[in-house]
């Protein structure tokens, strides 16, 4: 019972202590596999578009970043699907599928633009944020285990304290700033991903400030976990003069 709690006391430290990389445990192959099951089923389950336009689009600007990336991706078995969904939104997995709604398109008026949102999700699969994510929930499901185990013979005012504390201490501690430094992260490799395929990087900054001043019940879901507007333009301005010279480069 003692080498259990000293295991359980050092998984609760670990969730407590919210890193802003985090811990990976699952292989690259199976998340791989994993989400190409995924992606297999969204599109048994989704309508696939037929609008001409938009499928080129994605496919002009999804193909680009994919030519970008395959020596950084060389497992990669690429697929670019514009499903048919009124939420402005889209994803990347790991594997290389790339999934864009219509109702991001809206939203969208050049390629530059879709370059900026493929490339910031793209950002995150090269990131290995999904593994985080879920290496993440891992450490909080023990984490919560280790409390609950871990403060059984204390009184139950302490406990409780505790155990407040561990709920608190894990939401606002390990998964609020974790999101937000993926976020600034995935933003500031996807400008360069974008930039590097021949898209014009200054295109992004423009997409978030009108973004900004879009209806906010109208704003896409992935802007949800985003960090404020301001907080984004400004990264992206700092990472501006790299992206430009990735870009002048790539012409
Ligand atoms: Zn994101």
């Amino acid at each position: 019972m003692r080498g259990l709690k000293r295991i359980l006391t050092g998984l609760l430290l670990l969730a407590l202590a919210g890193c802003a990389t985090g811990p990976t445990f699952f292989s690259e192959s199976y998340l791989s596999d994993m989400a190409s099951q995924q992606f297999e089923q969204l599109k048994q389950e989704k309508t696939i578009s037929r609008d001409p336009e938009g499928n080129a689009m994605v496919r002009r600007v999804s193909s680009r970043i994919a030519e970008t990336l395959g020596p950084e991706m060389p497992q990669a078995q690429w697929e670019y699907v514009l499903f048919e969904d009124d939420s402005a939104n889209a994803f990347a997995m790991p594997g290389g599928k790339i999934a864009v709604f219509t109702g991001l398109l809206d939203y969208v008026e050049t390629d530059d633009e879709l370059a900026a949102v493929i490339g910031h999700e793209i950002a995150h699969v090269l990131l290995h944020h999904a593994n985080q994510r879920m290496s993440a929930g891992v450490i909080q499901a023990a984490g919560g285990v280790a409390a609950v185990i871990l403060t059984d013979d204390m009184d139950s005012d302490d406990r409780n304290l505790i155990l407040a504390a561990y709920g608190i201490g894990s939401q606002v501690g390990a998964i609020l700033p974790y999101s937000r430094s993926h976020e600034s992260q995935a933003d500031k490799l996807g400008l360069r991903i974008a930039a590097r395929s021949g898209f014009d990087p200054r295109a992004a900054v423009r997409f978030w400030e009108q973004m900004n001043e879009a209806n906010p019940q109208s704003l896409p879901q992935f802007l949800s976990t985003h960090p404020s507007n301001e907080t984004r333009i400004r990264d992206l301005q700092e990472e501006m003069p790299e992206a430009l010279r990735l870009y002048e480069a790539s012409r």
